[in-house]
């Protein structure tokens, strides 16, 4: 797979109209990754022949501890790790081992990882990227990137079509503004919280933008925020599911989101039955620096099994329901635990009548549930809260945790904003 073949996929092509077509394409990459990149990792070489279900189950730790038997370029962790941490605190964001870039992540479970790229991976990323969104190539295009650290691979967006300004979110967000409003950018990629505050921004006539291409990246994008975003800039905002493993999906022109599955093999690790709920298994079938395969993730995906108006047959998803460990589990009937999905949490909160201007729910075991409020009249947004959640819970036939309310709530800007957390005491899933 070079650029140019996934630019003018995302582009022109619908995608896959069929499962079969799906597989086909896969099996022709295996055996790619089998023949040509498995053998060049000492860690994955014994695999090359094996069947996928007998290789590693691979997790962000794992990586992390193998990464200098994983690369196929002979990097060892250690100069690696020295390399992104140094660029890190300098915020010099071009940090290369030779024609390898380097790069650190540190993800919700605050655990790092290390991502290692060639210049050919690098420029996947921008062709896929422009290929679906770009709104036009007979105008130069002003693109927008919030991101906590930048790093080679976004740098790839830059050339004579295209103006790239990159906002550092260690930065504070003030600072960026009038830079933004000078460079009226006509595609913003941000951060579905940014996007929030950006919008806000818009709204106090602080700024004053007109992006063409509004695409939410790297975290969850709530429907309360969703529609902010587009009511106040009038555009719809697209959606890229990616993570330092990968693009994992995007918003198709109908507006659902779809598992990446030209590029990535995904099996499902089904975690509830009832809605299908499934932690995603993915096989990356274009890295070669470093091979991301049979890694599970921690994200729990609810699959949408209506075909597509949009014709691609490539899985559709509901909707990302955050983090494995963003679930909420109460206690059901006999004791039994219970999914709650974080949606109908927001659901709840979106009813209350008592104005509510931004909430964190985190969830102790099943047994407590902590609440952080911003709002004007707190207590009785608290009692109309507890009433919701009360009859949530009925719904369910679950058992409501004690709830704990506090007023007013920290915004940590730099760190993927969750609303709705749950801290268990030990891992129930692994
Ligand atoms: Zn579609």
């Amino acid at each position: 797979m070079n650029p140019l073949s996934v630019f003018l996929r995302a582009r022109y092509n619908k995608g896959f109209t069929s499962r079969e077509a799906i597989e086909r394409h896969q099996h022709k990459a295996f055996k790619h990754l089998r023949q040509h990149i498995m053998p060049r990792s000492p860690f994955y070489a014994a695999y090359a022949d094996k069947p996928l279900s007998d290789w590693p189950l691979m997790n962000k730790a794992l990586m992390m501890e193998h990464f200098t038997a994983i690369n196929t370029v002979g990097i060892t962790k250690e100069e690696a790790l020295h390399i992104a941490l140094t660029s890190e605190q300098e915020r010099n964001f071009a940090p290369m081992i030779g024609q390898i870039a380097v790069g650190l992540s540190t993800g919700t479970s605050g655990q790092r990882g290390l991502f290692a790229s060639n210049k050919r991976e690098r420029a996947l990323w921008a062709a896929l990227m422009l290929g679906r969104f770009s709104p036009s190539f007979l105008q130069q295009q002003r693109v927008s990137l919030f991101l906590r650290a930048n790093n080679m691979l976004y740098e790839r967006l830059g050339n004579a079509l295209i103006s790239f300004a990159f906002y550092d979110l260690l930065h504070s967000f003030r600072e960026h503004l009038p830079r933004l409003a000078e460079q009226q950018p006509t595609v913003l990629i941000a951060p579905a919280q940014i996007l929030g505050l950006l919008a806000q921004a818009q709204q106090d006539r602080i700024i004053n933008i007109a992006p063409r291409c509004i695409i939410s990246v790297a975290e969850v994008l709530s429907p309360e925020d969703q529609h902010k975003i587009e009511a106040v800039f009038g555009v719809t905002v697209d959606q890229v599911y990616q993570c330092t493993e990968g693009v994992l999906g995007m918003t198709c022109r109908a507006g659902n989101l779809h598992l990446n599955e030209a590029y990535m093999h995904i099996e499902r690790d089904v975690i509830d039955k009832t809605s299908g709920a499934f932690a995603p298994i993915v096989t990356d079938l274009t890295r070669e620096t470093q091979p991301v395969l049979n890694y599970r993730l921690d994200d729990i995906l609810i699959p949408d099994n209506e075909p597509c108006p949009c014709g691609c047959a490539s899985l559709r998803l509901k909707r990302i329901e955050g983090r494995c460990d963003d679930i909420l589990y109460w206690r059901g009937e006999n004791g039994a635990q219970l999914m709650i999905p974080s949606d109908l949490i927001r659901q709840a909160m979106a009813t209350v009548q008592t104005s509510i201007n931004d909430y964190r729910t985190v969830q102790h075991g099943q047994s407590l549930l902590e609440i952080w409020l911003e709002a004007t009249d707190f207590d009785p947004a608290c009692n109309e809260i507890a009433h919701k959640l009360q009859a949530l819970a009925a719904r369910m036939n679950a058992q409501l945790p004690e709830l704990r309310f506090h007023a007013g709530i920290t915004m940590q800007i730099d760190q993927k904003r969750r609303r709705i957390i749950t801290i268990t005491e030990k891992k129930q899933r692994n």
